[in-house]
């Protein structure tokens, strides 16, 4: 019996075929105890349920190369994100290389040091100086009025981040560009389906950059995607992740490789009609966290404006002066209770080597400083119960 394609349905597979057989099935390392409760942990759809798309592969003979798979990955997505022309790569930190990149991206750029390591590299990796500039205390994000002071004449581009999903001033910050003719890059790895007022925020800027490893809120196992305003950027960014190839024969300019496969491209698609459950559940500890902590003395978590559509992809809370202890020693408390809180982002990417004899790096930058000694990120993910959650609230809340 074939499908309606003409395939063979698994139970028709010679036995050659059948992963038992003839190689023994591979003794597998299985976590075992009980587990302690990671800070985020990826959404795993069925196995079962993951089969057909292997079929299709299988079926295709297609791995790689934007194939259907790929496509019709680019599509969904630019459908759920509410976005034109998204461009699927490896991973966030090709997806930051390439749009530098494709902007011909150098000189001095403005940047965070709150923020994933990535960012800061991507920089120097096409040869750009990170210039780090203060935050935000309400959002953690780059500050619009630390920009102009910062600019030199070899400034070329921002390259700002909604850190922990938070909308950047997105107003500002054009406007700040605009007059002073600079690119605009936002790192929006932690921003996927964020919306403000009913638009997506991946819609500013000259290029916005999603990273889909298995720790975000979305992921492709490893990935990542580009959203371009017009069809010739896409087009650009597209030639650029597949060796700088027009077309068989024609490669324009030396680039890499930063293609994603089509087991990563089934995985996102089985994943995506999952989102709305894994946003509803995000959605539920956020709400369980805020109704709690909001009592705890010296606890400070972050409130979005009624007109963002968060999508919960952490939950950062500040330990200030008026808590008994500080951030690392609470961190070290709940770890002991095998809760697996985490410090991101501290220290501070200008206080890292590579990056911290930079003048930039030496400027007092009195916010940053301060959050990241503060900054506490709490578990949250589609599978956590409200057990552990109460748990991690009753270590907040008993001290
Ligand atoms: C995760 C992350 C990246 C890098 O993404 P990868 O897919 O891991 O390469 C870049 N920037 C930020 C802010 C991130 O959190």
């Amino acid at each position: 019996m074939t499908d309606g394609y003409g395939r063979m349905t698994p139970s028709q597979w010679p036995a050659s075929l059948l992963p038992h057989s003839p190689h023994p099935a591979p003794r597998l390392a299985r976590v075992s105890g009980e587990p302690p409760t990671p800070v985020t942990q990826p959404f795993m759809p069925p196995l079962a349920e993951y089969l057909p798309y292997l079929e299709v592969i299988w079926a295709n003979r297609w791995l790689t190369n934007s194939g259907p798979l790929h496509q019709q990955l680019e599509a969904a997505l630019e459908a759920h994100l509410g976005v034109s022309h998204l461009s699927l790569v490896s991973n966030g930190t090709t997806a930051l290389w390439l749009a530098l990149q494709a902007l011909k991206i150098g000189g001095e750029v403005i940047t965070t040091p709150f923020s994933f390591v990535a960012t800061a590299h991507a920089l120097r990796l096409v040869g750009a100086t990170p210039v780090f500039v203060d935050i935000d205390e309400h959002d953690c994000n780059l500050s619009p009025a630390a920009i102009e002071p910062a600019l030199t004449e070899r400034t070329s581009a921002i390259l700002p981040v909604h850190c922990f999903g938070h909308p950047c001033d997105v107003t500002a910050i054009g406007q700040v560009a605009d007059i002073y003719d600079l690119k605009v890059i936002y790192d929006a790895a932690h921003a996927f389906g964020v919306q403000v007022v009913g638009q997506s925020v991946l819609s500013h800027g000259d290029l916005s950059t999603l990273s889909f490893h298995a720790t975000k809120v979305f992921n492709t196992v490893e990935g990542g995607a580009i959203i371009s305003p017009d069809a010739r950027t896409k087009a650009r960014i597209d030639r650029l992740r597949n060796f700088g190839f027009v077309d068989d024969m024609t490669m324009a300019s030396p680039s890499i490789n930063g293609k994603l496969n089509e087991f990563q491209a089934g995985f996102g698609l089985l994943q995506l009609g999952y989102m709305d459950r894994i946003l509803a559940r995000r959605a539920q500890i956020s709400a369980r966290y805020h109704a709690a902590l909001g009592d705890v003395a010296g606890i400070v978590s972050f409130r979005m404006d009624d007109a963002v559509r968060p999508n919960h992809s952490y939950f950062p809370v500040l330990v200030t002066q008026d808590y008994p202890m500080d951030a690392d020693a609470l961190c070290a408390r709940l770890h002991a209770a095998g809760i697996m809180a985490r410090r991101y982002f501290h220290p501070l990417i200008c206080d890292m080597p590579g990056y911290r004899d930079l003048p930039s790096a030496r400027q007092p930058l009195p916010v940053a400083r301060r959050i990241a000694r503060q900054i506490l990120c709490l578990p949250i993910h589609p599978n956590l119960s409200d057990d552990l959650v109460d748990r991690a609230i009753g270590i907040l809340a008993d001290v």
